[in-house]
């Protein structure tokens, strides 16, 4: 084939709005467009959704004359291979900010330019580069409201690039190159697990529905989005996570289309929980451990128990608190869960429980379809009280008040918890106290006794007992 540029596509399987790809495009060479599965995405619901992300993204590109040819290996190895294979003149990849992501980008930049190759790496999925949002001092910002104050004085702002209009793609010359996969093979893989079935009746992760869903949200709820955003049973918030997180959708397309919305309080709210996700990004990018190190070591001395019953309980959503069990219920068959409800079950787990954010930092990953290891450890740690700006760990959400707070009728509840669907308004948040439901447990930890429980292990930490 005639010597083309690669486009090594990684968590941005979209044609607008992709800059490795409109540079690549510009150059004039002929794209060969590759993903290398190099095994680094482990965690269940995740692997599930970039398999059908390749699958679909394939499919986009056969509709523009090319196709994603997908390798099996580590990249560090296959990468170079592939150059060698193509005679590729350049290859051309957006970045990602996780700590291994990026110790393999500047190995292989390393590597590929020292055997003569260019490589040409540009910014990813976040609106400000998380090293560029930096105090006066030149340090990363611990507090979010002076992190978002900074990012939105600081002005860089890129408008979103079109998609290109055409994309001369290589041939695909299948001698010389590493064995390919076919695009959905990993998909159907996790399809056989079985429990990944009704993630499939959710989600189609393409760039298609990210955009769909996107003109829904603006369409319909952004006005009322900072009224109804913490009630789990209203369709108030853009369910856009997962897809901003495999790059079917940047932030910057979500912005434009933002702004030229009306200005209103919802769209002031909604802009700055993007935010929260840039700010997660920069302290991943100052702290790498993030999602395994308790960002206040006196942290460290916490007495969490070991209990594998009662993380068995919360996993499934057996703890006999209705909305706790509503959310991890909702995680299970979905991959997604509702934000007030991920902290509710969170600080479940953390101080009801007493066990480990690590625990559930873990569950998250292994289920959630949106992980990253930016949120999901930053929004654990804030939970917890053990990170940058975190809740103080002696403020304990009661699940009861969340529960009739947020979801006043009981119809979040009603929908993940069929068992209690009978129940009046009055008593689906309590259902113990209506003498009990057949085939639904009874709570696994008294409110009262869990809260002193865990109110005098943070004394004793503090040696305040
Ligand atoms: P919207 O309300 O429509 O918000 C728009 C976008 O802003 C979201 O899509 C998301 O990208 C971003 N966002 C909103 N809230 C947050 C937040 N608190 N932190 C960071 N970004 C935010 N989000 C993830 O994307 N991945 C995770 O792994 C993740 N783990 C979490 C773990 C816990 C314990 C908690 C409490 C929250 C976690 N979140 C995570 C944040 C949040 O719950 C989800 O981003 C949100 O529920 C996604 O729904 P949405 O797209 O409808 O959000």
């Amino acid at each position: 084939m005639t010597s083309p540029v690669i486009v090594w596509f990684r968590q941005d399987f979209r044609q607008a709005d992709n800059a490795a790809l409109t540079a690549a495009v510009k150059t004039g060479a002929p794209i060969f467009c590759v993903h290398i599965l190099d095994e680094a995405v482990k965690q269940d619901a995740a692997r599930w959704w970039l398999g059908r992300a390749l699958d679909l993204f394939d499919a986009d590109l056969r509709q523009a004359g090319g196709a994603l040819h997908v390798f099996r290996g580590p990249a560090i190895r296959v990468l170079p291979a592939l150059v060698a294979a193509t005679s590729a003149r350049a290859v051309f990849w957006n970045r990602r900010y996780d700590p291994d992501g990026r110790e393999t980008d500047t190995r292989l930049k390393a590597l590929l330019k020292e055997g003569g190759t260019s490589v040409q790496s540009f910014p990813g999925a976040l609106l400000h580069e998380p090293w560029t949002i930096r105090t006066r001092a030149g340090q990363p910002y611990h507090v979010f409201g002076a992190y978002w104050r900074a990012a939105c004085q600081a002005g860089h702002e890129r408008p979103p690039l079109p998609a290109p209009v055409k994309i001369a793609f290589a041939t695909s010359d299948r001698s010389g190159l590493p064995p390919m996969i076919e695009a959905g093979a990993i998909g159907r893989e996790m399809s056989a697990t079985g429990w990944t079935d009704g993630l499939a009746d959710m989600w189609q992760p393409d760039e298609a529905s990210a955009q769909e869903t996107l003109a829904q949200f603006l369409d319909g709820s952004l006005d009322d989005y900072a009224r109804d955003r913490d009630f789990p049973a209203r369709p108030a918030t853009s369910g856009l996570s997962p897809f901003l997180r495999w790059g079917h959708i940047t932030p910057a397309q979500v912005r434009q289309a933002a702004a030229a919305q009306p200005a209103s309080g919802g769209l002031a709210k909604f802009m700055a929980e993007l935010g929260w996700r840039e700010f997660a990004w920069s302290v991943l990018f100052a702290q790498p451990d993030l999602a395994s190190r308790n960002l206040r070591p006196e942290f460290d001395a916490m007495p969490w128990r070991k209990d594998p019953d009662a993380v068995r309980a919360w996993q499934r959503g057996r703890t006999g608190y209705p909305l706790v069990d509503a959310g991890m219920r909702q995680l299970w068959r979905t991959g997604w869960m509702h934000n007030r409800v991920r902290m509710v079950v969170a600080s479940f787990l953390v101080k009801h429980l007493l066990i480990d954010w690590r625990e559930g930092e873990r569950w998250f990953a292994h289920t959630l379809v949106d992980y990253d290891p930016a949120s999901n450890g930053m929004n654990w740690q804030w939970v917890a009280g053990t990170g940058v700006e975190a809740a103080p760990f002696f403020r304990m959400m009661n699940p009861l008040i969340q529960s009739r707070k947020f979801d006043p009728s009981g119809a979040y509840i009603r929908e993940w918890v069929p068992e209690l669907a009978r129940l009046p308004d009055a008593q689906i948040h309590t259902p113990w106290l209506a003498g009990g439901v057949s085939g639904y447990p009874a709570p696994i930890v008294v409110h009262e006794a869990a809260r002193e429980r865990a109110l005098s292990a943070w004394r004793a930490l503090r040696g305040t007992a």
